[in-house]
């Protein structure tokens, strides 16, 4: 097994995980009606996806 060879100091591990964030989860308009939804994914307000309504919701 491969060991280090020096104790990895505060600075370079701090460095290492300056890169550990999350990245905000992006969000495209709804073309149906307007609302913020992932992309690739359905749309909660509405139900619709790729231009047709793919499941039922309440309001339609
Ligand atoms: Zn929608």
């Amino acid at each position: 097994m491969a060991v280090p060879k020096k104790k990895t100091s505060k600075s370079r591990r701090n460095m290492r995980r300056a890169h550990h964030h999350l990245k905000p989860s992006s969000y495209v308009e709804c073309s149906n009606c307007g609302e913020m939804k992932r992309p690739h994914h359905v749309c909660a307000a509405c139900g619709h996806y790729d231009g047709r309504e793919v499941v039922a919701t309440a309001a339609t």
